[in-house]
């Protein structure tokens, strides 16, 4: 340091103040000090590498949605402690609450009714700052609901996940949440709506196992981890070494397991795309629309999608 800095009574204070402020960030990806600004400004994704910070639900809703289109839907569901159960001296009923004030959210999964680019979709999206999005009976339910509104109204469900996987809290009935959302992406199927799944970092466990994993198309995030179970516990069991880059959207793509790979600030163009090609009902929606400008609040004329999937 400068000596100007000096004071006569040692050492001024680096800037430090101002990376612990939240001015200046050293990037997870690049490890260069990197404006924080400058990465909110990007969608949270590092201007310098393009890694991909996680992001809250409702952040990411705003960021793929036509503006103000989002109605969200089944907020009041919420995790119950049929086992009674306690991590330590932690309750179940504890760390919900303790996971309710941290994330603003009554659980793991947001659900609602949007239109991206022009076109009216179902979309879910989890948050990993409630309990790492671990799926519990109400995430199985939020989803079956959510599901079954995509077919009520017959329009596309896009899916975003992130997930730790079945949360233990809930024991068998966390992972019954399997079995009953494939069974709800069977509806789906049969309803003959798409379903595209958004796979973000991290998508593993009984959510990997599950919905998150039965997409008509599956796009992922950059580097976003996906898998089931951990590399290390793969390592362990069968005594290999895994490759490098093993459980990266890139691995999973080049094996087959990912259609594409989409950046954060190209989602929501990618989606419409995709929503408009496999969407052709919901064509007449795009009647009123018109890119670039603000959509009305709220259009809730529903009635120009009820035509034949
Ligand atoms: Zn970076």
């Amino acid at each position: 340091m400068a000596f100007f800095t000096r004071t006569p009574f040692g050492r001024k204070k680096r800037p430090q103040s101002a990376v612990s402020d939240g001015l200046w960030k050293k990037c997870d990806g690049c490890k260069q000090t990197v404006y924080q600004a400058d990465i909110e400004e990007n969608m949270q994704v590092c201007p310098n590498c393009g890694h991909h910070y996680r992001i809250q639900s409702l952040a990411r809703i705003e960021l793929l949605v036509d503006s103000g289109s989002f109605e969200m839907t089944h907020a009041n569901i919420t995790a119950d402690d049929p086992l009674e159960f306690s991590v330590g001296k932690e309750t179940y009923a504890e760390r919900i609450g303790r996971a309710r004030k941290q994330s603003g959210l009554n659980e793991a999964l947001v659900t609602g009714m949007a239109r991206i680019e022009g076109v009216r979709c179902a979309l879910g999206c989890m948050d990993s700052t409630f309990v790492m999005a671990s799926m519990g009976s109400a995430v199985g339910e939020k989803f079956c609901r959510l599901v079954k509104d995509a077919i009520v109204n017959k329009v596309p469900l896009i899916m975003i996940s992130a997930s730790g996987g079945a949360r233990m809290q809930e024991g068998i009935l966390a992972l019954m949440q399997m079995a009953k959302t494939a069974d709800a992406v069977r509806q789906i199927n049969e309803a003959g709506l798409p379903y595209i799944v958004v796979q973000t970092d991290p998508t593993s466990g009984g959510v990997f196992a599950s919905f998150a994993n039965l997409g008509d198309v599956t796009i992922a995030e950059p580097k976003a981890y996906i898998g089931f179970a951990g590399a290390r516990l793969i390592e362990g069991a069968f005594g290999i070494k895994l490759p490098e880059g093993f459980q990266r959207a890139e691995y999973q793509r080049d094996n087959g397991f990912v259609d594409e790979i989409v950046t954060r600030p190209e989602m929501r163009a990618y989606l419409g795309k995709l929503l408009r090609y496999l969407a052709p009902s919901a064509d007449k929606d795009l009647e009123n629309y018109t890119p670039e400008k603000e959509e009305p609040a709220m259009a809730t004329a529903a009635s120009g999608t009820e035509e034949e999937a």
